[in-house]
């Protein structure tokens, strides 16, 4: 390898190392759910977003097996060059209507259906409004757009501050097109964004408003189809994006919204126009989750029932849960050794819990990530939070004391 990389990489990840900040990751040996193998070991799985447990679900994995006799493994070319097969339409047809939208585009990942459509509707004359909590792959599509949207240069907002964005919204009248953009769940929180009032607010000042409902969907609203449902805005958020990765079970991500979006993202969006189409086993499998999803009110009701009893659970027992509001629950620690510490202790003691640290969350702002799930029984949980217990009396930075 040419040194000057080979030496950047060595220095560049001792540095990693130094700063508790180097990740390797544990191989899942199973099937995804509550209880899992992992690295000969078999623990608790606390950090999947497999909310529904249809990564795994019968009917999920039947379709999977009938679409591969029908259709093959693989669609052949990117979506506007003949990769589009009607499973992928059929798919995009469900969607809209569990989203109660006009169209729907499909993306290969949630990832990539933000890095497709923000870029594709803004324009240098154009401002986006975010908050400082948003995921990575808003951040990123963000960056790959012309329009302005720089923290120092005030077009962040603190984390669901609505008189900072008010405040940005008046500042910002000059701009051609604005765009408020906001996770709906917080992935690393677990809190809600406040969207009655980014919606009023966009009406106000004439901005629109994309939500990105990654940890929403299948989580809150009817059927678990997200935000703008659970808070009945229905027509009122411009563009919704969605995951298929998570509580779907799946892998992939769509747009939600007018027609004309999903016209436009056709033909302006560029994963879209330059990457290969889902396998059609993938929309295959979307429409048994979303059939499971439409007719089966038991994985959402698990899920929310071990989401209550977690959260009662861990609070009760004086654990800081950060004023998470859904089933993702952070347990704060603060300092990065301390956290890391405690996810290998928690290991020890049969949990697979993360440590989510810097850059994924602030410096100084490290927790453990826990998603109940209804993969999971009580008797898993019960056992989590005994693990919880046990590990805190060798750790006291998980006493909680923020
Ligand atoms: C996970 C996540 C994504 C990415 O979704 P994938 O389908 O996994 O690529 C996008 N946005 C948010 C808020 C997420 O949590």
């Amino acid at each position: 390898m040419n040194p000057s990389l080979q030496n950047w990489l060595t220095t560049s990840i001792e540095a990693l190392k130094e700063q508790n900040l180097y990740k390797v990751p544990k191989i899942l040996e199973s099937p995804a759910g509550g209880r899992v193998r992992m690295n000969g070991k078999e623990v608790v799985n606390l950090s999947s977003n497999n909310y529904l447990g249809l990564a795994n679900h019968p009917k999920v994995r039947q379709a999977a097996l009938d679409s591969i006799e029908k259709w093959g493994v693989g669609a052949g070319a990117v979506r506007w060059i003949g990769g589009t097969m009607s499973i992928h339409q059929e798919l995009e047809e469900r969607l809209a209507k569990f989203k109660n939208v006009e169209s729907v585009l499909v993306f290969t990942s949630g990832f990539t259906a933000n890095a497709g459509c923000i870029p594709a509707v803004l324009t240098d004359k154009d401002v986006v409004i975010s908050d400082e909590l948003n995921h990575a792959s808003i951040i990123d599509g963000v960056r790959l757009s012309t329009a302005k949207y720089k923290k120092s240069e005030g077009y962040v907002y603190p984390h669901k501050d609505m008189e900072a964005l008010e405040k940005i919204l008046q500042n910002t009248q000059s701009f051609e097109k604005r765009m408020i953009i906001t996770d709906g769940v917080f992935s690393m929180d677990g809190d809600i964004a406040p969207l009655p009032t980014i919606v009023e607010l966009a009406e106000k000042y004439n901005a629109f408003v994309m939500i990105d409902d990654a940890h929403a969907s299948g989580v809150l609203g009817k059927n678990g189809a997200g935000t703008t449902s659970h808070f009945n805005l229905y027509g009122r958020v411009d563009i919704q994006l969605g995951t298929l990765s998570k509580a779907l079970g799946v892998v992939g991500g769509y747009i939600a919204g007018s027609a004309a979006l999903k016209d436009w993202l056709v033909n302006r969006g560029r994963p879209y126009l330059f990457s290969t189409a889902h396998p059609p086993m993938v929309a295959a499998t979307l429409i048994a989750a979303l059939d499971v999803m439409e007719n089966d009110p038991e994985p959402m009701r698990k899920l929310w029932d071990n989401t209550r009893w977690w959260k009662e659970h861990l609070q009760e027992a004086g654990f800081d849960t950060m004023g998470s509001e859904t089933p993702i629950t952070p347990i704060y620690i603060g300092d990065e050794a301390a956290s890391q510490a405690t996810e290998r202790a928690l290991w020890d003691e049969g949990v697979y819990a993360l440590s989510i640290s810097y850059p994924t969350v602030a410096r100084g702002k490290a927790r453990i990530r826990t998603m109940p799930s209804a993969a999971h029984s009580l008797e898993d949980l019960e056992f989590a939070l005994n693990a919880f217990k046990k590990v805190r009396d060798r750790m006291p930075a998980l006493a909680g004391a923020r």
